[in-house]
């Protein structure tokens, strides 16, 4: 029914205006859900690198849905994909194997690093850090986690126990058999040393943490290869492979939360946890795996996946919808030689942020890899203190200068970038240009 709050499209049907979607936003979603922006954007449409919200302003999009957009919003080889699956079969539920979800999980194994070989489809990272911790505990029979501060692992009980930022862990999250160590945090050393100097000392935390606040051994130790929500926290080329001696010592699997770092987005190679030559036992992917369809995996080898004990079940894991949207987004990155594109535009990209540095004196620290590329902002850059007003700021004109982009770290002060991994030259370029205004006009 169309009423004064409702506008039509195009083609004749009624819409929601936008105070009306902002006031039953309010009105009906949980207010724990958080939104971009004083004055909230509502997002209407969207096609390759832009958006358009329901007014019809279009934005470029360098933020990507929170790093999930891989090959472009509505790109049609994924999308054609989907809508032919839908209409042959939908769902079926993990009780029948289908094609879909076996071609999925045989795609996966072939670009896997090391040995592993089996997938366990759900819905969202946050299921599959679960499903990794707990066939790690199964596997392993030890119980401890030991995770890494400022990382980010979920919104359900026991991800939440893993994060280890304190605004996503207010009252009610019990942290039982998960520990954190200190995170190789360089621009911000926890052990007030300078790389390469240090030795990478924090490495050795966390086999500090598995003497004094673990039995002693551990079923997996947990890490973002960049830590993505903790602001594009990048670590030092030894940091992984120091650990990952540390944590066999000690009995446990090694966890790659590839959520935000999976399928090329860090260039180069398919997963983040490559560049630092370490093979995980286990990793977990969602996010970019299947541009902006939900679905989630828990890849293991067959030593750990075996491992688990008794049975279960995931009702929508390995959806044939959703495990058609996986491979053909995998095809496309493929075909179209897009971890090398995210590799060639990321250091272009990269390159244009460290000349922004030179001239804004807000930006203290540019990090992060191939096309995850994040811009830590300080009200000084010697004392190095936060500057998370200014952050919002440069978000909000950014997004009147028609440019998205996000944000994090446990201080709200990083600036998150992440386009397409089919992002053109061209627009990295404008978008930097976008960013210096943005930053010019916070001066006046
Ligand atoms: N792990 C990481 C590294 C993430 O960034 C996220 C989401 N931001 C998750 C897990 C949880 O994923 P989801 O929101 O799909 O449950």
């Amino acid at each position: 029914m169309s009423t004064p709050a409702h506008r039509k499209t195009e083609k004749g049907e009624a819409r929601m205006s936008r105070e009306e979607i902002l006031r039953k936003n309010k009105q009906y979603i949980f207010s724990c859900v958080t939104n971009f922006y004083t004055d909230p954007l509502v997002a209407d449409h969207a096609k390759g690198q832009y958006v358009w919200d329901s007014e019809g302003n279009r934005y470029l999009d360098f933020f990507g849905g929170i790093l999930t957009i891989s090959v472009g919003h509505a790109n049609p080889n994924v999308t054609g994909k989907i809508k032919d699956q839908i209409d042959r079969l939908q769902h079926a539920s993990s009780v029948y194997p289908t094609a879909q979800a076996v071609e999925l999980a045989e795609k996966l194994a072939q670009i896997t690093p090391g040995k592993i070989q089996k997938s366990f489809f759900t819905n969202s990272g946050t299921e599959a850090n679960e499903a990794a911790v707990l066939v790690a505990r199964m596997a392993t029979g030890s119980f401890d986690i030991v995770a890494l501060r400022h990382g980010y692992s979920g919104h359900s009980q026991l991800t939440k126990s893993l994060t280890a930022m304190a605004p996503w862990r207010k009252s009610g999250v019990i942290s039982v058999g998960v520990s954190h160590a200190l995170n190789p945090y360089c621009y911000r050393c926890p052990l007030g040393m300078t790389y390469p100097s240090c030795g990478v000392a924090c490495a050795n935390d966390v086999e500090d943490v598995i003497r004094t606040a673990t039995s002693g051994s551990i079923a997996a130790f947990l890490a973002e290869p960049i830590q993505g929500a903790g602001g594009f926290i990048t670590p030092p080329k030894e940091y992984f492979k120091l650990v990952f001696n540390i944590v066999k010592k000690y009995g446990g699997l090694f966890i790659a939360d590839e959520v935000q770092t999976g399928f090329g987005r860090t260039g180069k190679k398919w997963f983040g946890i490559e560049h630092w030559e370490v093979e995980p036992d286990i990793i977990t992917c969602a996010k970019g795996m299947a541009n902006g369809v939900p679905i989630g995996a828990t890849l293991a080898t067959p030593e750990v996946a075996d491992g688990f004990k008794g049975l279960t079940i995931s009702t929508f894991g390995g959806n044939p919808v959703t495990a058609v949207a996986a491979r053909a987004t995998i095809e496309v990155i493929e075909e179209e030689k897009l971890i090398e594109n995210a590799d060639k535009a990321g250091n272009h990209f990269r390159h244009k942020l460290e000349e922004l540095q030179q001239k804004h004196a807000l930006i203290g620290d540019v990090r992060g890899m191939g096309l995850m590329q994040g811009l830590e902002l300080v009200k000084d850059r010697k004392t190095k203190e936060p500057a998370p007003a200014e952050t919002n700021q440069f978000m909000e004109r950014s997004r009147s200068n028609g440019l998205l982009i996000g944000k994090g770290g446990l201080y709200g002060n990083v600036i998150r970038l992440s386009p397409p991994l089919n992002i053109s030259l061209n627009d990295v370029d404008e978008a930097v240009r976008l960013m210096d205004k943005s930053l010019s006009e916070m001066r006046n």
